[in-house]
């Protein structure tokens, strides 16, 4: 079943996956060498409870923490914890909040100091491909549109490996509701979609081959070959002739850029 959204909904998603995207831009302030995931969990989850917001993902399942923190080689997942962020490591933080009632969801691949070209490549091609993906969230088009976007161009043109096990998602009143958003699809396949059809959109990709694994912890998916892993998300509304991106990395686009430990992820020719 998937539950479409008024725009009342609809803004207070936005609302949610603003507070989130504030959370993440805390995050890209104090990031650096020496943090730990532990710190930047911490300081996330204080931003979301200082709007009365609650964590979207503390006790989801069971899930620990405020943010999923998957470094390197750690697709998503990751469990915050108490080892320091090192200088060429790069760091995924995946970010959820819930209030009113509407879940928020976003994520961002943060570069640390001097990660190398083929690795810098990855995350500009993943957060790229976001982006081509979300131009296809439009009335009228197909679910396998969007993946079929990710898909091609990081799969076809640049030879990365896209995750299959983990989609995207519809969101709303809950964190995860239906339809999958896959990474991979073919053109015109799939349910078509509707305006009111809310949904995370995020490609998962590996420098290395497609396949994972979860590693010993019980969360975190790891890459098999151990080659690193990028990954970008928003929350958008299909629209009628455009997409309505929810979350909003402008701020924290402009973080980055202002904390000399982090490298840009400039998808802008
Ligand atoms: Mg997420
Ligand atoms: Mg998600």
């Amino acid at each position: 079943m998937i539950h479409y959204k008024n725009q009342e909904e609809i803004e207070k998603i936005r609302r949610s996956c603003l507070i989130v995207c504030d959370a993440l831009n805390r995050v890209a302030e104090i990031l650096k060498p020496g943090v730990t995931g532990l710190e930047i969990d911490a300081a996330a989850e204080e931003v979301i409870r200082d709007y009365g917001a609650v964590p979207g993902f503390k006790g989801y399942n069971g899930f620990p923490a405020t943010l999923c923190v998957s470094r390197n080689e750690c697709v998503v997942h990751g469990i915050p914890d108490d080892r320091a962020f090192e200088d060429g490591e790069i760091v995924s933080v995946d970010c959820g909040a819930l209030i009113d009632g509407f879940y928020g969801d976003s994520a961002f691949t943060f570069a640390i100091g001097d990660v190398d070209e083929a690795t810098m490549k990855l995350l500009v091609a993943t957060r790229a491909s976001l982006y081509l993906a979300i131009e296809k969230a439009v009335e009228g088009n197909r679910l396998g549109d969007i993946g079929h976007a990710v898909q091609q161009y990081c799969e076809k043109e640049l030879g990365f490996g896209i995750v299959r096990e983990l989609v995207g998602h519809g969101i709303g009143e809950n964190l995860h509701e239906s339809p999958e958003v896959p990474n991979y699809g073919k053109r015109g396949m799939g349910s078509k979609l509707k305006s009111g059809l809310v949904i995370a959109i995020e490609p998962m990709v590996n420098l290395g081959k497609r396949q994972i694994m979860q590693s010993k912890d019980g969360w975190t998916i790891i890459t098999k070959d151990r080659l690193p892993s990028a990954h970008y998300e928003h929350t958008v509304a299909v629209g009628k002739t455009a997409p309505d991106v929810l979350s909003d990395h402008t701020r924290l686009e402009e973080t980055v850029k202002n904390n000399k430990d982090l490298k840009e992820i400039s998808i802008k020719n």
